[in-house]
């Protein structure tokens, strides 16, 4: 059986999703609960995790050395995200289109390029009281990529794997490293994928003696190596462990990135002519992604109907609606969990675990215990 892996996005902010996400996790034993929200990541406040690790991030820049350089371009010519402009005289570089995959210094004839470390953030990791594994992102302020950020954090979730916490920490392997791998192994993955005869194809000029096999060896050894460190101590075959991946807000592509590898997503709304137009936005996104989803209708009243005449329209799956109540609201804004106090939700809460696992047709009632 593999891990399950729910994801909880909205297609705006202010829906109670973060509520939703860490309410989710509280209610499954030993669940993980992972905060790609790194722009504002504030799961933390309701969970109260111990923090026991951190962890920085970084991504590879390159520096140009221009006593070398001798401005032939093929770095120009070889950069797949446009990052790199020659300027003639010289060649600059955009750092926030910069993606840290190395090919430009791979590549540069003149080993003029270095690879610079840029710190972009911070991996937290720790438990709560009631034994949920929690990660999430901090990015820098400043940084403007946070998908490099949230790719390096579901890198924490090891691959078939059922003991997420305790081996996601390599042996011997400095966790900035890491981080670094995780970045690049995102050009390496889109390369491997998708465009593996790519390189062949824009293997600059004067490069001819360029050994693809060489290349694509590096590249499976760096990803193995990442992936070696967080191979499970066990892993088991008959239970599975459930991950709650909280996304970032909206639809772009930190919000794809966050959810693009679960099982199942529940959507967050409002029902508010606001919420319904971004929810169709969202939809829209996980039905391209091909990710299964259903909605939540959280601060619920029936004075607009439209939300639910779209759903019943569209065939959508409506899961659980949590009335307005401002109990709920008062509860939240002292960063306690409505459910904790009010024990009706709870009773909704596990209902919707067991929906979705219904959904997907998973067996109820084979919840790993760590
Ligand atoms: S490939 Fe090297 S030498 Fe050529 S322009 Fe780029 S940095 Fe300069
Ligand atoms: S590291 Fe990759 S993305 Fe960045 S400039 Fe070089 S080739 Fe482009």
């Amino acid at each position: 059986m593999n891990d399950l892996k729910i994801s909880i996005a909205s297609g705006k902010g202010g829906t109670g999703k973060t509520t939703i996400a860490a309410s989710l996790a509280s209610i499954i034993p030993n669940s993980v609960y992972i905060d790609c929200d790194v722009e504002e990541p504030n799961g933390h406040l309701l969970l109260k995790p111990k923090i026991n690790t951190e962890e920085f991030v970084s991504k590879l820049l390159p520096k140009i050395d221009p006593f070398k350089c001798t401005v032939c371009g093929n770095c120009v010519e070889v950069c797949e995200f446009n990052a790199l402009i020659n300027l003639k005289f010289e060649i600059t570089l955009i750092d926030e289109m910069c993606h840290g995959c190395g090919a430009c210094a791979y590549f540069c004839p003149e080993k003029a390029i270095t690879e610079i470390e840029k710190p972009i953030g911070v991996i937290r990791r720790g438990i709560t009281e009631d034994n949920i594994y929690f990660i999430d992102g901090l990015l820098n302020i400043g940084e403007v990529a946070a998908a490099p950020l949230i790719k390096a954090v579901k890198k924490k979730i090891p691959e078939g794997g059922t003991a997420p916490y305790n081996t996601a920490i390599g042996k011997g392997t400095s966790s900035y490293k890491k981080g670094i791998i995780a970045v690049k192994n995102e050009f390496y993955d889109s390369q491997i994928d998708n465009e593996t005869t790519s390189y062949k194809k824009e293997i600059p000029k004067g490069r001819d003696d360029f050994d693809k096999n060489d290349f694509d060896n590096k590249i499976f050894s760096d990803n193995k190596s990442f992936l070696d460190n967080v191979k499970p101590e066990s892993s088991s075959s008959e239970y599975f462990k459930t991950y709650i991946i909280d996304s970032p807000p909206g639809t772009s592509c930190s919000m794809v990135e966050a959810v693009i590898d679960s099982d199942y997503c529940v959507l967050v709304t409002e029902s508010t002519p606001f919420g319904l137009n971004d929810l169709k936005l969202a939809m829209e996104v996980l039905k391209t992604i091909r990710v299964p989803f259903g909605v939540v209708i959280n601060k619920y009243d029936d004075s607009y109907r439209e939300m639910e005449k779209y759903l019943e329209e569209s065939k959508t799956d409506l899961l659980l609606k949590i009335p307005f109540d401002r109990k709920y609201a008062v509860s939240y804004s002292k960063g306690i969990l409505p459910l904790v106090l009010y024990p009706e939700l709870r009773t909704d809460f596990f209902d919707l675990y067991e929906t979705i696992k219904r959904m997907i047709g998973l067996e109820m009632g084979k919840v790993q215990s760590v």
